[in-house]
This record gives structure tokens, C-alpha cells and sequence, in this order.
């Protein structure tokens, strides 16, 4: 909630950021190396990515260091936009007897210390989205050190140590991603009274990293207690509990408990539908009339962030339910050429909704050959994905028109 409420208050953007700060004359590389025998062992510091002692400092702001070439390269992208301001915290406090210059002083400094720590935060969740996880990385580890100076040990340094720890384990870098989540077990220890819903996240990343180990019992409970958090957060139906689902029924997939896997992946097909639906309606509503603007943002529910989950969630339910169906050919008990058909609608309508008609077309028509011989009896469900079909060729017809080439 903090959090939240800090983020609306400050958005930083690239405003923090001034790339060309490489004057000339300098090293284009970008850093010094360090003689570590000159250097006494308190003047010794760590990689800014990593726990290991620093070979290298960054020649702009010389408060920043890194192990070796590659945690330097690494970092290089997202550290070229907050350099500048890292090296305004390192002016020193100015000598004065006055005590409002000094005030001041630390008022400035604590402005850009929670400046490096949105910007950083922000960026970093960003960029897991996109899954573009060594960015996400060097900002995730970056917020989580100005959270620590901000806020100590809370829910707020946790975030940022998530982000860092999934990272890891998409990179399939087990040991960092347990050093961070090490750490933030160590947190929620001391702070009993964390949000639900970082709770979730947590157990969501201890069962990654169980399931990476091959410890299918340890991530079965992980995922059973972040279904439980989300839940607590935000009801059972809601689509944050979706990714504890999708989870567990990967599991009884993998160890051949078919009717439970597909019961889950079902679920979650549904609950992302009813959210997905309404908004399909609501955004063709507005484009089948062009003339006709919204007028108010809050008709406007999906996020970014929704988006990326949904595409995921969606698509991992698709391939476990078509990897069982197809393992015999006909229906099963448990996967259906019905649910096929359901899973394909809920992703044509995201398709649809990220304006990508051609694939929403694709995958409504893909749907409605599952249907196949069943359109009499499915005949209200035919409908729907009909009207996405029409949806879709009309969202292409438009952009056609728009396109002067
Ligand atoms: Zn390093
Ligand atoms: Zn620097």
C-alpha cells in the first residue's frame, strides 16, 4: 500500500536518467580497475550485481563497482541511467554551521535516494514483464538497495528481492535466485504482518525454485499456501489466485493426476474469460464507432501486467491441456475438445484485446474447429466466437484503412 501510494506520488521517468555523461578523454569503457593490493580490506567493496569482491568502479561515479567484465557489462545499460544521480548522493554534506544547509542537504539526499528507488523499482518490474531479465536484475538489485537504506527491513525491500530472485530462477541460476530468496525469508520471519499478497508471491517463487530442484511435495505445498494468500488478498475467483492454480495443475500433470490438473487448468480458464470478456466488449465498443472517444480512463480495467499474466497463465494451461488430449487422440475424461475450445476463446479475446486481430482470428477459428460436429448443442458458445472472428476482421479492416501504403 505504501508502496502504491509513493509510486502515484513520484513518477519518475527518464528524468533521472542523462546517458551522455562520458566526457571526453575518458576511458570508453566506462570504468577503472581497481588495484585491490593498494586497498585495505574496510576499503574493499562488493559487486554491485553480485556478493563477490569488486575488480572494477565505475569511472562517472565512482561509488559503483562490479567483480568482473561481465557483471560490469551486465549492469551497464540500466546503470547509465541513474550514474548521474548516484553520484549526487556521494557530494559530500557541506561544511556549514548553518543548520537549515544542512537540513537541507539531507532532505536532498533522501529525495534522490527514493527517486533511484522508484525508478529502479518501477523499472525493474517492467522489464521481468517483458522478460527481459538481465535488465530486470540490475534495476531489481539496484531498488533493493535504496530500499534498505529507505525503509530497513519491510515489505518494501521484498518486493524489488522477488523480482531479482525470479529472475534468477527464469535464467535458471538457482544459487542467486536463493540467496534472494533467502533473504526475504529472513524478512517475513521478523514481520509476521506482510501483506497476503507478497506472501503469495513469495511461496510462488519458493515453489519455482523447489520445482527446479525436482521436489515436487515442497512446491505442491508452495503453490497450495500462495493460492491460499491470494485468496486471503483478493477471493477465491479473482485472477491473482490464476497463477497458484496454473501451477499446482502443472504439477498433478506432471506426476499423471490428470483429473485434478485439468479440473485446476479449467478454473483458471474461466476466471480469466469473466475478465477478459467485459473487456473485449468494452474496448470494441469504442472502436466499432471511432467517433465516439472515452471519455473516462476507469472504462479502461486490463494493465500491462494482466496482460503479460493472462498471456502466460493461458498459454500454459493450452499446451498441458493439448499435450493431454493429444496423447491418445479422443476425448478423455478429464480434457475434452470442449475445453480446448474454451482455452482457445479466452485467448483469442487477450489477442483481441492486444490488438493483435489476425492471431485473435486465427485462434477463434482454432476453437471452433474443436467444436466441430457439437455447433447444435454449442450453439450460444458458437456465437461468442463468432462474434470475436467479426470483432477481429473488423479491428484488421480498420488498421488497413489507416495504413496509407
Ligand atoms: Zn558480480
Ligand atoms: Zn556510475
Amino acid at each position: 500500500m505504501e508502496l502504491k501510494k509513493l509510486l502515484k506520488q513520484h513518477t519518475v521517468e527518464k528524468k533521472v536518467v542523462s546517458p551522455n555523461t562520458t566526457p571526453t578523454g575518458s576511458d570508453p569503457r566506462g570504468f577503472i580497475t581497481l588495484n585491490l593490493l593498494a586497498l585495505s580490506s574496510s576499503q574493499r567493496k562488493k559487486c554491485e550485481l553480485c556478493d563477490n569482491m569488486a575488480t572494477l568502479m565505475c569511472e562517472q561515479c565512482r561509488v559503483t563497482f562490479y567483480c568482473t567484465l561481465q557483471h560490469f557489462q551486465i549492469d551497464k545499460d540500466f546503470h547509465v541511467e541513474i550514474c548521474s544521480t548516484v553520484k549526487k548522493l556521494k557530494q559530500p554534506m557541506p561544511f556549514s554551521s548553518q543548520k537549515d544547509t544542512r537540513e537541507r542537504w539531507i532532505k536532498q539526499r533522501e529525495f534522490h535516494i527514493n527517486e533511484l528507488f522508484l525508478y529502479s523499482w518501477k523499472k525493474g518490474q517492467a522489464d521481468l514483464g517483458k522478460g527481459l531479465y538481465d535488465d530486470a536484475i540490475s534495476a531489481a538489485t539496484v531498488a533493493y538497495k535504496y530500499a534498505q537504506v529507505l525503509y530497513g527491513q519491510s515489505e518494501n525491500v521484498i518486493s524489488p528481492m522477488l523480482v531479482a530472485a525470479e529472475c534468477y530462477l527464469k535464467k535458471e541460476n538457482i544459487k542467486q535466485a536463493e540467496w534472494f530468496m533467502a533473504r526475504t525469508l529472513n524478512i517475513e520471519l521478523n514481520k509476521p504482518d506482510i501483506r497476503p499478497s507478497i506472501k503469495a508471491t513469495i511461496r510462488h517463487n519458493e515453489g519455482l525454485l523447489a520445482m527446479a530442484k525436482g521436489d515436487v511435495q515442497e512446491a505442491l505445498m508452495n503453490f497450495a499456501e500462495e493460492v491460499y494468500q491470494a485468496t486471503e488478498e483478493y477471493g477465491p475467483t479473482h485472477r491473482k489466485t490464476t497463477l497458484g492454480f496454473c501451477h499446482l495443475g502443472l504439477l498433478f500433470h506432471q506426476t499423471q493426476k490428470f483429473d485434478k490438473s485439468s479440473s485446476l487448468f479449467r478454473q483458471v480458464v474461466e476466471i480469466w474469460t469473466d475478465f477478459l470478456v467485459p473487456n473485449m466488449e468494452n474496448m470494441t465498443a469504442v472502436s466499432v464507432v471511432p467517433t465516439i472517444k472515452v471519455k473516462n480512463e476507469e472504462t479502461v480495467w486490463i494493465q500491462d501486467s494482466d496482460r503479460f499474466d493472462a498471456q502466460q497463465i493461458l498459454t500454459m494451461c493450452y499446451t498441458n491441456q493439448k499435450e493431454r488430449y493429444e496423447s491418445s487422440g479422443t476425448d478423455k475424461q478429464d480434457v475434452t475438445k470442449m475445453d480446448l475450445a474454451r482455452t482457445c476463446y479466452a485467448l483469442s479475446v487477450l489477442l483481441l484485446i492486444s490488438k493483435r486481430p489476425s492471431e485473435a482470428e486465427a485462434s477463434a477459428n482454432e476453437a471452433l474447429r474443436y467444436v466441430g460436429n457439437q455447433q447444435a448443442q454449442e450453439a450460444s458458445f458458437v456465437k461468442k466466437l463468432q462474434r470475436v472472428v467479426k470483432l477481429a476482421q473488423r479491428m484488421l479492416a480498420q488498421t488497413e484503412n489507416q495504413d496509407p501504403s
